[in-house]
Order: C-alpha cells, then sequence, then structure tokens
C-alpha cells in the first residue's frame, strides 16, 4: 500500500488547525486567570437575530436553532449550570477594554468589531470569545463571534465548519474553560473542517470525559450526578518546564482527564468520577523533546481530594510522536473509529529510525494486527508509519491514546487522539460480520 501525503496535505493540515479564541481582559498584558467562572449558575445569553438571517457564512438550510439549542444543553446535561437565551436586535460584540455592555452575545454579523476580531487570521479561524472578567476573577460577561468569513453548516458538508460543534467549543471559552491537550477533546486547540479524513467533522458536538471533569471542576455535575467529585494534586518532581498530565481509566484505557501544571510544577484534576485510574505526565517543551512518565495508579474517590506524592520526569527523548491521520492525511485531529471494526491509522514521529517501531495502546479494546505496521518516505524530518488497529466490537465510547516505545525505553504518546463516538467511520478495513 502506498501512503499518497503531497506536502500539501500537511500545509493544508497545518493551517487548518489555528487556535479559535482570544481572551480580552482589564489589564493589558497581563496572562488571562486559570480560574475564571461565573459566580451564578445561571449564565444570560443574547442571540443576535444575525444568527436568524441569511448570511454569506451560514450555508442556507442550516439549522441554526437547533445547533444553538443543542449546543447550550450539552454543558447544561453535563455541570450545575442553565442558559436563560434570549434573542437581540444587537449584533456587534462588546470591544476589547476593562468591561463590556453586561450582554453576552452569540452573533454572526460582519460588522467591522465583529471583523476586528479575526484580523490578521480570518481565513483559518471558525470563531472567537471575548471574556471579561473581574478583579475576583468572575467572568461578567462574554461574547462569541462566527467569523462571518468562514462558512458554516450543519449538515456536514465538505469545506464548512460544522456550527454545532464550533458552538460548542466556544461555550465552553463562555464558561471559563481553557483548550484541553486532550486530542479527542471538544476544547481541544484545533478545529477541522469537514470533509478532514474524509469524514464529517462534528465530533466536538459531544463532550469528553476531559470537559465534562474540565466544567464539573468548576461549576459541580448537574443534579442527580452521584459519583462526582473527586481530585487530585501533586507535583512533578525537579521539573523546570510546565507537564502535560493526564489520567487513563486503569480498566479501559479511556483519558479521563488532563490539564498542564503550572509554572511551579504543581497540578490538580478536579471534577473527577470516581475510580481507578493511570496517571501519566509529559514535559512540554523541553529542549529535544521528552518522555511519557507512568506513575501508577490514583483511586480516586467522588468528594475526596487525593494527594499525589511528587512524581518524577523530566527524562529526554530524541523521538517525538507530532502527528495522527487516517486516509492518507496528517493532522492534530482526533481519528473516529468505532468498535467491532478495523481501520488502517497513521502517525508521523521525529526521530524514529526503526523499520518496526512498538506500537502500542493501554485500553484491552484495542489492538494492532500484526504484520500490517509499514513505514512510509514522507522527509528527512518527519516518519510517518501506519498500521491497522481493530477494536472490540463492546469498546466503550471514550478517547484513546496511542502510544510509543522507542529502543531506549523512553515512550511517547498521542492522548485522546482515536475516538470512539457517535461519528460511524465507514473507511474501515474490516468489519466484524453480525450475526
Ligand atoms: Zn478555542
Amino acid at each position: 500500500m502506498k501512503l499518497y501525503l503531497p506536502a500539501k496535505v500537511l500545509l493544508i493540515a497545518f493551517a487548518l488547525f489555528l487556535p479559535s479564541t482570544v481572551w480580552a481582559n482589564g489589564s493589558a498584558e497581563s496572562a488571562k486567570p486559570s480560574d475564571l467562572r461565573w459566580n451564578s449558575r445561571i449564565v444570560r445569553i443574547a442571540l443576535s437575530s444575525s444568527l436568524f438571517q441569511p448570511q454569506i457564512g451560514l450555508r442556507p438550510g442550516s439549522d441554526v436553532e437547533g445547533a444553538l439549542e443543542r449546543s447550550f444543553k450539552t454543558w447544561e446535561a453535563a455541570a450545575n449550570i442553565k442558559f436563560v437565551v434570549t434573542t437581540t436586535d444587537n449584533s456587534t460584540v462588546s470591544p476589547a477594554g476593562k468591561s463590556g455592555d453586561g450582554v453576552s452575545l452569540v452573533t454572526i454579523a460582519p460588522t467591522a468589531e465583529n471583523l476586528l476580531f479575526f484580523a490578521g487570521d480570518a481565513e483559518e479561524v471558525p470563531a472567537r470569545t471575548r471574556v471579561f472578567y473581574n478583579g475576583k476573577d468572575a467572568i461578567t460577561e462574554a461574547d462569541i463571534v462566527l467569523n462571518p468569513y468562514q462558512q458554516f453548516s450543519t449538515d456536514g458538508s465538505a469545506g464548512t465548519f460544522d456550527l454545532e460543534s464550533t458552538l460548542t467549543h466556544e461555550i465552553g471559552h463562555l464558561l471559563g474553560l481553557e483548550h484541553s491537550f486532550i486530542i479527542g477533546a471538544t476544547m481541544q486547540i484545533n478545529q477541522g473542517r469537514n470533509g478532514i479524513y474524509g469524514l464529517p467533522a462534528i465530533a466536538g458536538r459531544s463532550l469528553s470525559e476531559d470537559d465534562i471533569a474540565g466544567v464539573r471542576a468548576i461549576y459541580g455535575p448537574p443534579a442527580g450526578v452521584e459519583n462526582c467529585c473527586g481530585s487530585i494534586s501533586g507535583e512533578i518532581q525537579s521539573a523546570s518546564v510546565r507537564s502535560h498530565v493526564w489520567l487513563e481509566e486503569l480498566s479501559t484505557g479511556r483519558v479521563i482527564a488532563g490539564t498542564d501544571s503550572d509554572s511551579e510544577a504543581r497540578f490538580s484534576i478536579s471534577g473527577l468520577t470516581g475510580g481507578e485510574y493511570k496517571l501519566y505526565s509529559k514535559p512540554i517543551n523541553l529542549k529535544g523533546g521528552s518522555s511519557v512518565n507512568d506513575s501508577g495508579t490514583v483511586q480516586v474517590e467522588a468528594g475526596k481530594s487525593i494527594k499525589i506524592p511528587s512524581i518524577s520526569s523530566k527524562r529526554s527523548s530524541k523521538t517525538q510522536l507530532s502527528y495522527l491521520g487516517f486516509s492518507g492525511q496528517l493532522s492534530r485531529l482526533p481519528v473516529p473509529v468505532n468498535g467491532g471494526k478495523s481501520f488502517i491509522i497513521y502517525i508521523g514521529g521525529s526521530g524514529i529510525t526503526e523499520d518496526s517501531p512498538d506500537i502500542f495502546f493501554n485500553s484491552p479494546f484495542l489492538s494492532i494486527s500484526r504484520g500490517s505496521l509499514i513505514r512510509h518516505d514522507f522527509s528527512s524530518d518527519l516518519s510517518v508509519f501506519s498500521f491497522e488497529i481493530s477494536l472490540s466490537s463492546d469498546v466503550p465510547p471514550g478517547d484513546y491514546s496511542i502510544y510509543y516505545r522507542a529502543p531506549g525505553g523512553s515512550v511517547d504518546a498521542l492522548p485522546g487522539g482515536l475516538s470512539v463516538g457517535e461519528v460511524v467511520n465507514n473507511w474501515n478495513s474490516f468489519q466484524i460480520p453480525v450475526n
């Protein structure tokens, strides 16, 4: 099998996946605090009438009302938060500054102020959210602008952004959430257009475990959810750089939640469902690359906080995974896969010299088909491999990581890169017959 991977595909992939959010705050130059929240459990939103009028950016026939309603409900179902949604003829967001007009607006109108949101990168960014907050880190207003230069749809039309996925991501910001490094999370930084991997890019419509833990950490669980919320915290030994820290469910390998340690190497993950989890960390931006550290198992209990003894870290590595892919395209977007099927998956990384690299999963539901690993010629600084994975028909929905172990023992991962969810991926190589 030959992989056709023109440089153009990679370039397009790079260009597609830019950050979708800016944060405005009262004091210029200061970093956004990481614990912004609404003080009230009821958040009032005003929908601009521009959303319901014909717009160049809205594909005719799109179910705008349905997409809006579902994207708010998705977050309401995850945490103790309620939206009160009204409409307004106002179509322009509050300009950046100390405070706005107090109205949290969702708009798509191509007004001068709205277009300023996208100055410089209007071609790639689907939407942005501007959050205003006071000196006590309480959010006072959050405005969402759908990029009027982009095209949105609700039917998976190739080349457009999925309206509901975009809104769900931006509402996460409106609630105070930041980007996640978990590749399958709705709050991950990269937003793909429909058609990447030959599939609709609608996975962001539903929240991953990481998104759910993130919003519950701020607002608590919705009524009726008993098994919540535990938390873990700790410190990464002698780490001079920040680290990604994440948890995977011991029995299934599903990614549960992730966070980044702060500048003093401390981390905490809250909003967790009780369970037995494996704890991983990996220094980021360590010169030359770094290894994933396996810090063993933690037992999280609802309502309890656990302090982890300081975990070791800082192991440099010359090999790094950078991309994953499907259908001849490499990116940093999750690949949707389904139980009871097999798929040809690609990974790309640097410094991998072996012809048969040691690729593995933490999940008993995923396996690599023997003899399926192929090394592809790509470029001198990027090694690309493909392999076939098989998923048991009873694999639980969630995000699963791909791991690679270098000959020297260092390990790298693409956390949550494979997403088992609602998206049906019919480009499978094999399907277990159903009787
Ligand atoms: Zn974003």
